[in-house]
């Protein structure tokens, strides 16, 4: 059996200790940006499960400047406790969806943050021209860069469903371009989108096997107030996992997950003042311990069933 100190499966904390030798905290930001998914460009309703807030409903305030939201959530953090060391995580909205000097100066803003070790940017992969490329890359070569790119499935009706606007080919050609400027990317994927088969979650995590990514997020579909998934779900009730189930899926995508991959998420904390369901997820702790407790009852560990 692999194991990544005392887990069964390539955390994102164990990850952080062993590369910086300390936990690194994230802080979630706001830009103000906004999507071509919703501003008319590729699509005017956005993902059919995205809030109002583009997906970042932690992150900060739009109105005040990247260095404001870094010194309130580094408040937040060190009120708990004793923290040096943040990622610088654009969350909200799309990331790369601006004036290249806008993004520029966004990025460096952070970058400039001696306390900020790494900047992560979540974005969509058709808003990664070349003139982003390689800002990206010159920013990389000051403190290291991640990527996010909201994936979610590889299956086109999955796909046109939640509305993600862009053809999996854009992924591949994006996941290409990223790793020849030598940058990370983390894949965001959400688990039991409706419709979506036990088999079909399995194919989207055995197609990112084999390709050159090095991080993913496996996330549980979240239905919030306010979207139009919220409204699907009102009138035409789509299935929605209990924790049990979630927790079997997620053994089964740990054990055929590509070993070298680092997993930065296991479940999702939807704002609970916006979380229509499933309810049971707003328990965090109680949703990784039965996730640990799982792994070990059935003897899976990240990998076990990769046959690289
Ligand atoms: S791409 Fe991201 S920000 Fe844009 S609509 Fe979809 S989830 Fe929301």
């Amino acid at each position: 059996m692999k194991q990544w100190g005392e887990k069964r499966y390539y955390s994102l904390d164990y990850y952080l200790k062993q590369t910086y030798g300390e936990k690194i905290y994230k802080i979630s930001l706001n830009a103000g940006l906004t999507c071509p998914n919703r501003d008319g460009t590729v699509g005017t309703g956005g993902c059919i499960f995205c809030s109002d807030q583009g997906s970042g409903d932690f992150a900060g305030c739009p109105t005040e400047s990247v260095t404001e939201q870094l010194q309130k959530g580094k408040a937040v953090l060190r009120d708990k406790r004793p923290v040096h060391s943040y990622i610088a995580y654009f969350q909200a909205f799309t990331n790369t969806y601006a004036p290249l000097d806008r993004l520029e100066s966004l990025y460096m803003e952070a970058v400039q943050d001696p306390d900020v070790k790494i900047l992560s940017i979540a974005t969509r992969p058709d808003c990664l021209s070349k003139d982003i490329l390689s800002l990206l890359s010159r920013i990389n070569k000051i403190k290291p860069v991640w990527i996010e790119l909201g994936l979610q499935t590889i299956h086109p009706a999955s796909a046109a469903y939640i509305r993600r606007g862009y053809p999996l080919s854009v992924f591949d050609k994006a996941v290409a371009d990223l790793r020849e400027n030598h940058i990370p990317v983390i894949v965001h994927t959400i688990l039991f989108l409706p419709g979506e088969t036990k088999e079909q979650m399995l194919q989207t995590i055995s197609y990112l096997n084999r390709m050159d990514i090095q991080g993913i997020k496996l996330q549980l579909l979240h239905v919030l107030q306010g979207t139009d998934l919220a409204s699907v779900y009102r009138t035409s009730p789509f299935h929605i996992p209990s924790m049990e189930e979630y927790i079997e899926m997620l053994g089964e995508c740990i054990g055929h997950l590509n070993p070298d991959f680092v997993i930065h998420r296991l479940t999702g904390d939807g704002p609970k003042d916006l979380l229509i369901a499933p309810l049971w997820t707003s328990r965090k702790r109680t949703v990784l311990n039965a996730l640990e407790h799982c792994l070990k009852e059935n003897d899976i560990w990240q990998g076990k069933e990769y046959h690289g």
